[in-house]
């Protein structure tokens, strides 16, 4: 736990929210500022800054399915959905905590913004 850390806090339970699942090595709540009708963050338990500094293979293993789980129980299996890892300061990562974005329930677009 790094105790700057906002995601580090919200996996305490030290700053609430909206959780819809768990399991021993992460979690997944809604976020704060939705950008399609679902919006689910996979949160590792560990910290991690980033991607980029992501060494353990089996956790970003477990992390993916984690993800794809949640966007099972979520109902968005059927239609799609997009799996998103910001990273960098390019890549518009605003928390350094590593997490997947799991977003669905609208067409998405391509090239990203
Ligand atoms: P990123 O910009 O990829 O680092 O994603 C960080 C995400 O965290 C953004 O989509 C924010 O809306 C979201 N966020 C920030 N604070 C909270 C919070 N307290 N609870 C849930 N989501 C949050």
């Amino acid at each position: 736990m790094v105790d700057n850390c906002l995601f580090c806090r919200i996996v305490s339970g030290e700053i609430p929210s909206r959780q819809v699942a768990q399991s021993d090595t992460a979690i997944a709540f809604r976020d704060v500022n939705p950008q399609a009708p679902t919006h689910v963050l996979v949160v590792p338990r560990a910290h991690v800054a980033s991607l980029a500094s992501a060494s353990d293979s089996a956790m970003l293993g477990d992390l993916l399915a984690f993800a794809a789980t949640v966007a099972r129980s979520e109902g968005l299996e059927q239609d799609g959905y997009r799996v998103v890892a910001n990273t960098g300061s390019n890549g518009g990562q605003t928390v350094d905590h590593l997490h997947l974005h799991v977003l669905g329930g609208r067409k998405m677009t391509w090239p990203p913004g």
